[in-house]
């Protein structure tokens, strides 16, 4: 039994948001990993794959159409963890890297590390033979808007799989929050805020307000629970309750060691999409 559940970001539902685009793009990651776990890929592939379909998608917060700094610059975060093995690569402030998910696998697999930072990251991709792009390639027109307006970006990807040998990842990918300052890091490169995976628990990728989700290491939180007895569901409507303190709001994505994926969020809406054994869905608000 292999499946795979991605998300497009947790915020507010605005009038002018793409509402099909993010349904959509949400299915097509979802099949593209799932089509690498039918293969027989690992967890770490298939999320790797859907994550970066999501990051060339400009629709989302991630890769191109990354929301921007309060310079006009985009500054990418990311990280992926392996459940079987609870090897993490992560990545912060990259401005070159239009699949910055791929950088941190690299990080994970090659590097000795867990976490590089800023040109000391992307020095390392040079050195892996990524491909680089100019910082303007990631900036698109609707992020320059969201940035003059004033107005909170909200599309950060992530993708959580299992794989047919039962083994788990976790895989985020952002911009980060539009005006951030620049050095800001959020949630989602952080193993246990923003993503977390360990095969006994449970595979995790969080969206919302960094700051808070930091505060209360949201990703471990929700594979604690699972690992308590919880149902998915209820151990993801926990762990984001448990937001409420650190005066923030947010939505996860996550799959069981039987399974199961689940999510929720305390957003009015949380783009996603999934395909498993029983089929494929997408949902984008609370329906
Ligand atoms: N969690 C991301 C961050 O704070 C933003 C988001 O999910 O919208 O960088």
């Amino acid at each position: 039994m292999v499946a795979i559940l991605v998300h497009g970001g947790a915020g507010p539902h605005r009038p002018d948001d793409d509402v099909e685009g993010a349904k959509r793009g949400c299915l097509v990651a979802a099949r593209a990993g799932y089509e690498v776990l039918r293969r027989g890929g690992s967890a770490v592939d298939a999320v790797e794959a859907a994550v970066r379909v999501l990051e060339d998608d400009p629709v989302f917060n991630a890769g191109i159409g990354s929301a921007l700094t309060r310079d006009g610059r985009a500054e990418l975060d990311a990280s992926v963890m392996n459940g079987a093995t609870l090897d993490a690569g992560a990545v912060a402030g990259v401005t070159c890297f239009q699949n910055p998910i791929t950088l941190a696998r690299r990080v994970m697999e090659r590097s000795g590390h867990v976490m590089l930072m800023g040109p000391g990251a992307e020095a390392f991709g040079r050195e892996q033979g990524l491909p680089t792009v100019p910082n303007e390639a990631l900036v698109t027109a609707a992020a320059r808007r969201e940035l003059q307006e004033h107005r909170t970006s909200n599309g950060t990807v992530g993708a959580v799989a299992i794989d047919s040998a039962g083994h788990l990842a976790a895989a985020t990918s952002t911009g980060g929050t539009t005006g951030k300052l620049p050095g800001r890091v959020g949630d989602s490169p952080l193993i246990g805020c923003g993503t977390f995976a360990d095969d006994r628990k449970a595979a995790v990728s969080c969206t919302g307000l960094g700051e808070a989700i930091i505060r209360v290491t949201l990703a471990r939180a929700a594979a604690d629970l699972v690992e308590d007895g919880l149902d998915g569901f209820e151990a993801a409507r926990r762990a984001v309750a448990t937001l409420a303190r650190a005066r923030g709001q947010a939505g996860l994505i996550l799959v069981t060691p039987a399974g199961q994926l689940a999510w929720a969020f305390s957003t009015q809406r949380m783009s996603r999409g999934w395909v498993d054994s029983r089929g494929e869905g997408c949902g984008f608000g609370a329906d």
